[in-house]
């Protein structure tokens, strides 16, 4: 058979491969990011009644009326933004299903879609799925601050869509006012859609404050916000997330999510929107992560990592230099599972020209007895 591949390059996710490799070394796994410690016992309660109920059929097809309405509640609720939930929020199985869908929506075949990098390693295969190209431009350590004048300078006729990730996985960044500002005046400008990639819009620490794209009017009028219930309350695996967008996007968007998936699946979506009307959860996320980042950095300085100050996520940065000089960060990130049975991330899967600035990347979503153990087998690199 001849089989031409649409993505010839793309192997297996290095997130896969590295939570294999801690599974076969015994390492503890600090690399792909998902909480180690259970949801809410109110949210399994919630899941299992709603099937017991015998909320098991299809959803609608834009999901569940009732967790739309519970998400329109909250966004005007907390950040004063008003979303009508019936044509502009889509339920979706996870934010990864949201993100390919508002790319197929969007880009056409000879279209190019702008990525600042490190980024999420989903956009560009979906992106070069709708024989779009990716236009990838780098954003550099420590900062990882965004040069504007040269994302403008890299829009060309052929430019649709620029893809944002807001707080940054795994830069830890989060946008200022201002580089919103930027970003709308290009988009404004140049007449381009917005994907937004806000999952961690809860997870920011230090005070500061995520702005998002749905709090600008200028974005808020071309762009696609997509969040994950995975990341805000502690439930990776049930795949859950949702899109924003204004009624024109939404309406083509939807017209992509109703033969991709159809509808997300009902139980979940009924114990999510029983969960969202209680007193409110993510409020507490922030206090709660940054101790856990706290925990880590500080155990991690100790054994002579030097760290990037972590903003935000679940993610913390570290350099390797001081440990070891003569290694790549994959080999870096190899040697720390075999040798030292910890496993993280390096950072150059993230950049399109692998890019490696010898960085790692820990997880911290994990119970301080794993943190705590994991530090204790990384106090051999100190001697
Ligand atoms: N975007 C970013 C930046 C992420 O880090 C992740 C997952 N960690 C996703 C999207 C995917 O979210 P989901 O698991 O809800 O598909
Ligand atoms: N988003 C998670 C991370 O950054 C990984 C999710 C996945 O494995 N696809 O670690």
């Amino acid at each position: 058979m001849r089989f031409v591949s649409k993505l010839p390059d793309v192997g297996t996710t290095i997130f896969t491969v590295m939570s294999q490799l801690a599974a076969e070394h015994g390492a503890i796994n600090l690399s792909q990011g998902f909480p180690d410690f259970p949801c809410a016992p109110a949210l399994l309660d919630a899941a299992s009644s709603a099937m017991q109920a015998g909320h098991n059929q299809y959803a609608p097809m834009a999901g569940l009326p009732a967790l739309r309405q519970a998400l329109a509640a909250k966004l005007l609720a907390s950040q004063q933004i008003p979303v009508d939930p019936e044509t502009e929020i889509t339920i979706t199985a996870g934010a990864t299903q949201a993100l390919f869908t508002a790319i197929a929506a969007v880009l056409h075949a000879g279209d190019e879609a702008i990525l600042l990098d490190p980024s999420y390693d989903s956009y560009a295969p979906a992106i070069r799925a709708q024989g779009a190209t990716p236009v990838r431009l780098n954003l550099s350590a420590p900062t990882f601050a965004i040069d504007w004048a040269a994302v403008e300078a890299a829009v060309t006729p052929r430019t649709r869509l620029i893809i944002v990730n807001n707080p940054n996985n795994p830069a830890t960044s989060v946008f200022s006012n201002s580089d919103l500002d930027a970003l709308a005046a290009i988009v404004e400008h140049h007449d381009l859609l917005v994907l937004a990639d806000e999952v961690y819009e809860h997870l920011v620490y230090d005070g500061i404050t995520h702005r998002s794209v749905l709090s600008h009017p200028a974005l808020r009028a071309r762009s696609f916000a997509v969040y994950s219930f995975g990341k805000t309350f502690h439930a990776t695996g049930w795949k859950v997330g949702y899109c924003v967008a204004p009624p024109l996007l939404s309406a083509e968007f939807r017209k992509v999510h109703q033969f991709l998936v159809f509808s997300v699946n009902t139980p979940m979506q009924h114990a999510l929107a029983h969960h969202l009307a209680q007193p409110v959860h993510w409020q507490q996320l922030s206090a709660f992560y940054q101790a856990k980042r706290d925990r880590l950095a500080n155990g991690l300085t100790a054994v002579g990592f030097r760290l990037q100050p972590s903003q935000s996520t679940y993610f913390q940065l570290a350099d390797f230099t001081t440990i070891r000089d003569d290694l790549s960060d994959v080999e870096f990130a190899r040697w720390l599972t075999l040798e030292h049975g910890v496993a993280s991330i390096p950072v150059s899967a993230f950049y399109g020209d692998g890019r490696d600035d010898r960085l790692v990347r820990f997880c911290f979503a994990k119970r301080d007895d794993t943190i705590d153990s994991a530090l204790a087998r990384l106090a051999k690199l100190a001697n």
